[in-house]
């Protein structure tokens, strides 16, 4: 029996992280930067589904042995608009640094070069949040979120409906409960339909395809409820087949498919040497 040697690393990156101008205080530049060295180290990026795909179908023979899959958190405007940041200047949104790579090196130098962005769904939890975690012009709309889905480059799926946020006004929570900050705490099946399933149902109204079947837990933080009794029960009759954490390892076959692991930019990797011993495990 052969045992299969393949491990994906996951990347996380979150456009809204723009605390500086160079590569490890900027996740534009480093996204821009880890693209060149991920095309230099002979990886390609294959887009999420199909990572879902050989979680789900054990299918890992259709997985190329050095691939790597591109996510974002939280989905404000600086995933898809060009943005003049107040303090640190204009910003090249993610998806357009996707798009530069493409015109650089041409259509068949990453033929399959696509990212995930994970989403709050909440309207007024965007919109709080925008002026409590980020700049407070209003740059954390969904007007791009359609366009982008069908377009592909980048795809929409789950992030909650509120990120159980610590910032929220209590107008906006669920509940008053005194863990919101965290999400590892949400144990019902009340509070897990108002955060998933009504997420799931937001993005299916405002999508013209289903969103990629995934769920990232907010902050990375799993609760136990969620992945082993609410994911299993009901994710698949909405749609979801995976569930992602922040657990600083690479996907591998036998992995809990409601815990897949994934690297955090500028937790677990800091520079491009870094990142080289991310990919190369
Ligand atoms: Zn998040």
């Amino acid at each position: 029996m052969t045992t299969l040697a393949i491990h994906v690393p996951v990347l996380t990156y979150h456009s809204i992280h723009v605390d500086g101008t160079d590569y490890a205080s900027n996740d534009h530049l480093g996204l821009a930067h880890d693209l060149e060295l991920i095309h230099r180290l002979g990886f390609q990026v294959i887009g999420l589904e199909r990572l879902i795909q050989a979680v789900t179908g054990g299918n890992w023979d259709a997985i190329p042995e050095k691939s790597v899959v591109l996510t974002m958190d939280d989905g404000s405007w600086f995933d898809w608009y060009d943005l003049p940041h107040p303090h640190h200047g204009s910003q090249r949104s993610m998806v357009n640094i996707l798009r530069d790579f493409r015109i650089k090196h041409g259509p068949e130098a990453q033929p399959e070069l696509q990212a995930t962005s994970f989403v709050i769904g909440s309207p007024a939890a965007r919109q709080s949040l925008d002026t409590s975690c980020m700049i407070g012009l209003d740059w954390w709309q969904d007007d791009w979120w359609a366009q982008a889905h069908a377009e592909g480059l980048l795809r929409i799926a789950n992030h909650s409906w509120d990120h159980r946020h610590g910032s929220l006004p209590d107008s906006l929570r669920y509940s008053f409960s005194a863990s919101y900050g965290q999400f590892n705490d949400v144990n019902t099946l009340e509070e897990s339909h108002w955060q998933i399933r009504q997420t799931q149902n937001y993005l299916g109204s405002l999508l013209s395809a289903p969103p990629t079947p995934a769920f990232a837990y907010p902050f990375g933080d799993v609760s136990e409820y969620v992945a082993e009794q609410y994911l299993p029960k009901y994710g698949e009759s909405m749609g979801l087949l995976v569930a992602m954490t922040t657990e600083a390892a690479p996907v591998t076959p036998g992995n809990d498919c409601w815990r897949l692991p994934r690297y955090v930019f500028r937790r677990d990797w800091t520079s491009p040497e870094e990142l080289t011993k991310v990919l190369l495990g």
